[in-house]
């Protein structure tokens, strides 16, 4: 079972302290601690430090592993960081798992499945989502938001143009948006709302999730282009609409 958020930024707040002792080093707290799990083509994790909160983001493999498994590799990202040695012990402990042939089978077939293919997936026929996207982030987060996995979708998926996954932490922008026809303006456009899903994460408000926040749309419609994209998606809409009325 996947572990509660909370609790994996316990866990590295703790190896911060338990790593960093004695010494004038840096001591993050939970709160600006972020783990996530991410389905790395193979059993791979990194840990960086930006405008001092750290972000973690540990193979989609470990997602079930067990509790003592997850410290330990907290210690040895920590100690990668902070350029220190990892206890014996909690290296012990890792490997101990990571090479046991459940996971290294797993791993072989991540490698398999996802390879290369989601990693040049940002860059389309017309549009490369990671300029797009960088752009976007400069311009308008002042460079804050952490770029998730950039894709194309597969198939031509028609009714949604964009889509956040949170758990897997990235953003799919719909391939019939890959196109001369489409202005460069209405994906950037499609592209931040997307980005808008990380800044403002769902918020659940009696048991219901709320995605599209009060704070979330404020943003929004404070997007220069907003109204224009409004109208494209209106236009595009209807197109779509004709085009069945008349298949039909
Ligand atoms: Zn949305």
């Amino acid at each position: 079972m996947p572990q509660p958020d909370t609790h994996l930024k316990r866990v590295f707040a703790d190896a911060f302290k338990q790593l960093g002792r004695g010494r004038k080093r840096f001591h993050p707290d939970a709160a600006s601690i972020e783990v996530k799990f991410y389905p790395y083509a193979g059993l791979h994790h990194t840990i960086r430090v930006r405008a001092g909160r750290v972000f973690v983001r540990i193979s989609d493999l470990l997602q079930s592993a067990p509790p003592e498994v997850i410290r330990s590799l907290a210690f040895l990202l920590v100690a990668r960081l902070l350029t220190r040695k990892a206890p014996r012990s909690e290296e012990r402990i890792y490997r101990a798992y990571a090479f046991s042939p459940q996971i290294l089978r797993a791993s072989d077939l991540a490698r398999k499945q996802r390879g290369r293919k989601l990693v040049s997936s940002a860059i389309g026929r017309v549009y490369d989502l990671e300029k797009l996207f960088s752009r976007l982030n400069r311009r308008y987060f002042d460079g804050q938001i952490d770029k998730p996995t950039l894709t194309w979708s597969r198939r031509r998926a028609r009714s949604i143009l964009g889509h956040h996954d949170a758990a897997h932490d990235t953003i799919t922008i719909s391939k019939t948006l890959d196109s001369k026809d489409v202005p460069e303006w209405f994906v950037e456009y499609i592209l931040f709302h997307e980005m808008l899903h990380i800044k403002h994460p769902a918020r659940i408000i009696n048991g219901r999730r709320y995605y599209h926040t009060a704070a979330f749309r404020a943003e929004e419609q404070r997007y220069p282009g907003y109204e224009q994209a409004q109208e494209w998606l209106d236009r595009v809409v209807r197109k779509r609409h004709e085009l069945r009325a008349r298949a039909a």
